[in-house]
């Protein structure tokens, strides 16, 4: 089976089994029925998958198999063996996207971008995939240039995308999970109720928990909140009404002075 049909079959199995979960024990009551948030979130992520393949065809999984074939980039230099390349790439990988995700919230150009994502009033399976078509291309630039520059291992890159998305999907999933259960999980990997919090519309909460897979880079770079004390609404103040979370609006959303 080669990376074309694996990711999208996990991660159609991912939104399946998730989706079902959360349906059957609700988290927090949606302000918004599916149907009312479903089409634009789904839309949006459709459109960028599409431009996304027309500019990289060759898909970050790709780019690390023509460095390994080329002998390219600082781990393919220093000939690292099997294991410790495909460890080091899932780690390094997820550093970067934690960074870059506080980059999102920092610089405003790419705050304008990322706020698509967290103008949704409503969290669950399709926020995940909630974002603008112009920070997908950003961030697939990024992680080209990064995957090439440490010639990561390419079964490394296809494994980090699988946790990656599959991991989105859960920590935004509307899913109770039980105390302790959750407790536990938060040790190592971000839950919903760990990513719930950086959702919140109050900035003092959303500055913190960026994390995505594990949760220790927020811990070890001090953006960790334990509990979401505001309980405030989730979303953006200005993108409150219904006719801001149509398709149409949230691309316009980052042009909007
Ligand atoms: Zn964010």
């Amino acid at each position: 089976m080669n990376e074309g049909i694996i990711r999208p079959l996990i991660f159609a199995l991912c939104l399946l089994t998730i989706g079902f979960l959360e349906a059957s024990f609700e988290y927090r009551k949606r302000l918004k029925k599916r149907s009312e948030r479903w089409p634009a979130n789904i839309s949006i992520i459709v459109l960028g998958t599409i431009i996304v393949k027309l500019i990289f065809p060759m898909g970050a999984v790709g780019v690390a198999y023509w460095c390994e074939v080329n002998n390219f980039g600082l781990f393919n230099w220093l000939g690292l063996s099997y294991l410790p390349k495909f460890i080091l790439t899932i780690i390094f990988l997820d550093l970067v996207i934690y960074y870059q995700h506080v980059l999102t919230h920092k610089i405003p150009f790419l705050w304008k971008f990322h706020q698509v994502h967290h103008s949704d009033r409503d969290l669950d399976i399709t926020s995940a995939i909630r974002f603008h078509p112009v920070e997908i291309v950003l961030s697939m630039m990024l992680k080209t240039m990064v995957i090439s520059l440490m010639g990561a291992d390419a079964k490394g890159v296809l494994v980090f995308e699988l946790i990656l998305s599959s991991m989105a999907i859960f920590n935004h999933a509307n899913l109770y999970i039980h105390p302790r259960l959750e407790k536990l999980l938060r040790y190592v990997f971000v839950t919903p109720q760990m990513h719930i919090i950086h959702h919140s519309e109050e900035q003092f909460e959303s500055d913190s928990n960026y994390g995505f897979n594990f949760s220790f880079w927020d811990r070890i770079f001090k953006t960790y909140t334990e509990s979401w004390k505001s309980k405030a609404v989730i979303g953006q103040r200005m993108y409150q009404r219904d006719k801001d979370q149509e398709l149409v609006s949230l691309l316009k959303q980052p042009f909007i002075k």
